[in-house]
């Protein structure tokens, strides 16, 4: 039997044949008529009307910071359960991040916490300059509440959407809901370039300041001339083909990862002790990955011991993302709340979601993590 990865790429001959036209076209650079395709295709998916493509996420929201005048001694807010790189960017911005802990109904950051952290940091001297809001695993942030708080605060939102392309708020898709917001083409995303990123939002100035700064920031001018500090952010041309041909599969991905969600959730609703990331009534998630929660004073086994069994039958499972505030690198960084992400982290387990997992292999994922109830009462770690 072959191995089972959490969220493995969906090629094929479509992606393929797209990244051979732009290879025999022989636009093999960070500029072609690709870019300006795949950036017009994902300001679609995302309901804005400008993108840049870049090199990555990370990028994109490295990018979003700074054309918001993001800078040295700046406070950012940042959803503490996150993927390290939402902070990192902060910092490579020259700011710092601060951190706002998860809602427990949506797994992203709480907007009551957000509107109490503003307040006592304010009251320190340090009001923040824009928040990184997450959408967690797939599933878009409480935009209503988050927008009201930032317009009355009168700072911008940075949407991290690296995980929620394909989602929706409301009537909207992921990535409209943002000041600027940022899509990630890793090779574990819902659509991937094998690396990559875009920046997208509505302000066609800000958009058209990203591109500027992530082609070394050149005045388009023969001697090489430069007005600012830029970046080489700018994603390949050839990339770009490959990310048009995966966004034409966007919709068949949808429907492969909210197939295998459901079948999760037949699987193991009814297992005491396993729960799974709950659905906010405001949106419907990408399924990006399906994660659950095991505790194991009802389960008899913890998420360390299911995952261990996993791995050895060669599927992979993670755990949820560490919170910030738990990372060595920001322990001592301003935080309020932690103990929901705290729990999350303590007990969350993401599970394989790639768009080819087939039925067979899922059922054999759910018995083995089913044949688990009730095999470690005592809470032996393994
Ligand atoms: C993947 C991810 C990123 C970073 O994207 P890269 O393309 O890997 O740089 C940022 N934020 C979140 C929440 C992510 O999951």
């Amino acid at each position: 039997m072959t191995q089972i990865f959490l969220s493995p790429p969906w090629v094929d001959a479509d992606e393929r044949q797209a990244l051979l036209d732009a290879f025999d076209s022989n636009w093999i650079a960070p500029v072609g008529p690709n870019l300006a395709e795949f950036e017009k295709a994902g300001a679609v998916a995302t309901g804005t009307a400008h993108g840049v493509a870049l090199t990555s996420g990370t990028a994109a929201l490295h990018l979003a910071l700074d054309v918001l005048g993001i800078g040295p001694g700046d406070e950012v807010v940042v959803s503490d359960l996150t993927f390290a790189a939402s902070a990192f960017a902060v910092v490579h911005a020259g700011a710092y991040p601060s951190f706002v802990d998860a809602d427990r109904s949506t797994w992203c950051i709480d907007p009551e916490l957000l509107e109490e952290h503003l307040l006592l940091r304010t009251n320190a001297g340090h009001r923040p300059k824009a928040i990184v809001s997450v959408d967690l695993y797939g599933q878009c942030a409480d935009y209503d509440a988050i927008r009201a708080t930032a317009k009355r605060w009168e700072i911008p939102v940075i949407q991290d959407a690296a995980e929620s392309l394909g989602a929706t708020h409301r009537d909207k898709p992921a990535g409209a809901q943002g000041d600027l917001s940022c899509l990630s083409f890793n090779g574990n995303k819902i659509v991937t370039t094998s690396g990559g990123g875009m920046l997208v939002g509505d302000d066609g100035a800000l958009i058209d300041r990203a591109r500027h700064l992530a082609t070394q920031a050149r005045q388009p001018v023969e001697h090489y001339e430069h007005d600012d500090i830029g970046y080489n952010y700018r994603l390949s041309n050839l990339l770009a083909a490959l990310g048009e041909a995966q966004l034409r599969r966007l919709p068949a991905k949808l429907r492969a990862r909210a197939a295998i969600h459901t079948r999760y959730r037949e699987g193991l609703d009814g297992l005491e002790g396993i729960d799974f990331m709950p659905v906010a009534d405001y949106g419907v998630p990408n399924h990006w990955l399906t994660v659950i929660t095991i505790d194991p004073a009802v389960f008899g086994a913890d998420r360390t011991q299911v995952s261990a069994v996993l791995r050895e039958a060669d599927i992979e499972s993670r755990p949820a993302w560490k919170p910030m505030h738990l990372q060595p690198v920001f322990a001592s960084n301003p935080l309020t709340g932690g103990l929901v992400g705290e729990r999350i982290y303590e007990h969350g387990l993401c599970l394989p979601s790639g768009d080819l997992l087939d039925e067979a292999d899922q059922d054999r994922i759910i018995a083995l993590i089913a044949a688990q109830a009730g095999s470690h009462p005592t809470g032996i770690d393994l």
